[in-house]
């Protein structure tokens, strides 16, 4: 059963645009989410009448209180799996709906492979019934284990079809084939972004990802749990810089035949992160060692000649300044203070 949180004023007169000048629509399933907040705040600004679908599962309404109060904005609650809303009309959707952190997609892996698979077939169908362009949220984890280092988007990947973390990883990998199975077959504009992992403000304290987790533990003064021996590697990406990615890979001139990476090179060890953070935090925390996930990649770094050359887009936040913001948004959402370096 869907929840009308906020009705969207279709008609409002606050438009920068000529009056007879139709805005664009867009929908960002997802929306109360890390990323799915930003997008819709990033679209806000670009002059959309924006709607977020979200069941809150792992999203959080207070991501979206600023928002609310632009009458351009509205949110609506449910589940993409289940039938959609009747009457919805987008010019653009974009498809970010999933929960991300393993913990998250591990408690009901079944809904989390119907969210990927079902979820997406609903939206697809949608955009089709509207003739609107759809973007993918996919993922790295399509590489699973990888072979290939760095992972240009020309390579398959080396993922466990039945493990714990496949539900995320194979219902994702499912979900492209959808998408470009319906431009294939209806000539659907579809848009796919392989996002590596990425990082910044309105993750949730408790999201269970390593850049919120390292952070609100050196902020807490508890040990840092490093997975493993920490010699496994990621590349982290701030939010902003992805986002900027999303618009870009959204509104290029003709849509890429192939799902398009979108993540920053650096690659760090996660002891370095974690002595990173340390330093970052001015905290007092060990590292301690815990086992590691079963499945657990040992090393992400994205090829981007692909998103470089065809979008003009790199990312411009180095990991340092990228924690720097990070840090000081979690140390204001629990303590309600910016962080004194050095006291
Ligand atoms: P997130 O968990 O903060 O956001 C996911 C949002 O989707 C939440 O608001 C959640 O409540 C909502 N949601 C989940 N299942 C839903 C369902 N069935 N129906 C409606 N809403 C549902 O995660 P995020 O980091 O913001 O990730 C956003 C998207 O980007 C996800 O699809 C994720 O797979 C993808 N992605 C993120 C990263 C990353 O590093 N942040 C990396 C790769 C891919
Ligand atoms: N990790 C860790 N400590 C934590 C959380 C995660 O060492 O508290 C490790 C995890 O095992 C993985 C890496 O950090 O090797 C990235 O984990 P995350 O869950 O952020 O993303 P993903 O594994 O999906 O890339």
């Amino acid at each position: 059963m869907s929840k009308l949180i906020k009705v969207l004023k279709l008609e409002s007169g606050n438009s920068q645009r000529g009056a007879n000048q139709k805005r664009s629509r867009a929908l960002v399933a997802g929306g109360a989410g890390f990323l799915g907040s930003h997008l819709c705040e990033r679209l806000l600004r670009d002059g959309y009448d924006v709607v977020a679908l979200d069941n809150f599962h792992t999203g959080k309404r207070y991501n979206l209180n600023v928002l609310l109060r632009n009458p351009r904005f509205t949110c609506i609650e449910h589940d993409i799996v289940d039938a959609l809303p009747l009457g919805l009309q987008f010019d653009e959707i974009y498809n970010l709906a999933c929960p991300a952190s393993p913990p998250h997609y591990q408690e009901d892996p079944i809904h989390t492979f119907k969210t990927s698979v079902l979820g997406s077939l609903n939206l697809l169908e949608l955009a089709r019934q509207n003739n609107a362009k759809i973007f993918q949220a996919s993922t790295s984890e399509v590489y699973g284990d990888p072979f290939v280092h760095p992972q240009p988007e020309s390579y398959f990947g080396n993922v466990n079809t039945h493990g714990p973390r496949s539900c995320y990883d194979e219902g994702k990998r499912s979900a492209e084939t959808l998408f470009f199975d319906y431009s294939r077959t209806y000539g659907l504009d579809v848009r796919v972004a392989r996002i590596f992992n990425t990082y910044g403000r309105r993750m949730q304290p408790d999201d269970g990802r390593v850049v919120s987790n390292f952070i609100v533990q050196a902020l807490r003064g508890e040990d840092l749990t490093v997975y493993g021996s920490g010699l496994q590697t990621r590349s982290f990406c701030y939010a902003d810089d992805l986002i900027e990615g999303f618009v870009r890979l959204m509104n290029a001139p003709s849509a890429p035949k192939h799902p398009v990476n979108l993540g920053n090179p650096g690659e760090f060890t996660i002891m370095e992160l974690a002595t990173l953070v340390v330093d970052h935090t001015n905290s007092r925390s060990k590292i301690v060692h815990r086992p590691l996930p079963v499945d657990d990649p040992r090393q992400r770094k994205p090829d981007i000649s692909f998103a470089r050359d065809n979008l003009g887009w790199e990312p411009k936040i180095s990991l340092s300044q990228g924690l720097a913001h990070t840090v000081d948004y979690f140390d204001t959402l629990l303590y309600g203070s910016k962080l004194v370096k050095g006291a």
